[in-house]
């Protein structure tokens, strides 16, 4: 199904994210990992793509595992920073044959050394304009309440999601957030820029508090008092932790639901148990 019609026809929507393994030899505990989010019934389960494609093959394997033998709706991730137009037409052809019709369209980061001016794909929209243009794909992109490190102002980086909206993306997917208000008011601000495309709310159960500091602040994110607190106190109990992580998480959700917020996204990064544990908390909230 593509997910325009599921956000069209359903009132509040749960979807995970996985993500693939890096060589082969990790193929089976990832594909057992996903098999078991899948049991939970999620609307849809997005499989991110290594930076650089470097385990291209495996996303698309793992992708191509959730519909045909689980039955679930799969949205594949696709960066295209060292893409060329060859590239990209072979991706979009395997997508095809496995009857995957769900990209979300990324730019990615350049890998070390690779040379930029050899660049064919210099942003996500590009990649959107050229994947509507080679088949009948649903296709999302990435969206920062908080704007992306590399936009010198939020307008600008509004810009960008415009132009992304331009060349055909239908729906947007957020980074994370810990601030709910954050998301409310970065929302206004698409729709008094005229974009009125679905947002789906990324939410990340913050289980094991290694680096979260580090990439907060390398991504330009904000960390609530609240949440800073949860880490101080339980950053060294893992058990706490992972409970206390889960327990943010699922109230961010419930604030979201309540708030008309209809889709929501959770970083369940192959943990079947938290991802459990957050749709058991919702059980009834979105039945
Ligand atoms: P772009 O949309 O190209 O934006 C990058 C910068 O360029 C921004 O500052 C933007 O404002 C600006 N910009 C955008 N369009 C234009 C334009 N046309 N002209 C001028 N400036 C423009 N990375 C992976 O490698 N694999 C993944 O699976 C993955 N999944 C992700 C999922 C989500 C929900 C998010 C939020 C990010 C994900 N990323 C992933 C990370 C992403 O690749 C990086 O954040 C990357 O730096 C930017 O990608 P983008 O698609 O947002 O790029």
């Amino acid at each position: 199904m593509k997910l325009t019609e599921l956000f069209k026809n359903k009132k509040s929507t749960l979807s995970f994210e996985v993500f693939p393994p890096k060589t082969g030899d990790g193929f089976e505990s990832v594909s057992e990992a996903v098999k078991k989010i899948a049991a939970l019934s999620p609307d849809y389960i997005s499989v991110t793509y290594g930076a650089g494609g470097s385990n291209a093959g495996l996303a698309a394997a793992i992708a191509a595992e959730i519909r045909r033998d689980c039955g679930v709706t799969p949205l594949a991730h696709f960066s295209c920073i060292t893409s060329t137009k060859e590239s990209v037409a072979e991706y979009l052809g395997g997508l095809k044959a496995n009857k995957i019709e769900n990209i979300l369209a990324l730019r990615g980061d350049l890998p070390a050394g690779f040379d930029a001016s050899t660049l064919t794909y210099r942003h996500a929209s590009d990649l959107v304009a050229e994947i509507k243009a080679q088949g009948d794909f649903c296709v999302g992109g990435a969206c920062y309440p908080e704007g992306h490190p590399e936009s010198p102002s939020q307008a600008d980086d509004i810009e960008g999601i415009r132009r992304k909206v331009e060349a055909g993306c239908d729906f947007l997917t957020t980074q994370m957030f810990f601030d709910n208000n954050i998301l409310y008011n970065y929302l206004f601000k698409l729709l008094d820029a005229g974009i009125s495309i679905p947002v789906v709310a990324g939410i990340m159960p913050v289980t094991t508090p290694k680096n979260i500091r580090r990439i907060c602040a390398l991504s330009g994110l904000s960390l609530p008092p609240r949440f800073k607190m949860i880490l101080d106190r339980y950053g060294d109990n893992p058990a706490a932790m992972k409970q206390a992580g889960i327990a943010y998480a699922t109230e961010q959700i419930i604030d979201l639901y309540a708030n008309g917020i209809h889709a929501v996204h959770v970083y369940a990064m192959n943990k079947p148990d938290v991802a459990e544990k957050i749709r058991d908390n919702l059980s009834a909230i979105i039945a």
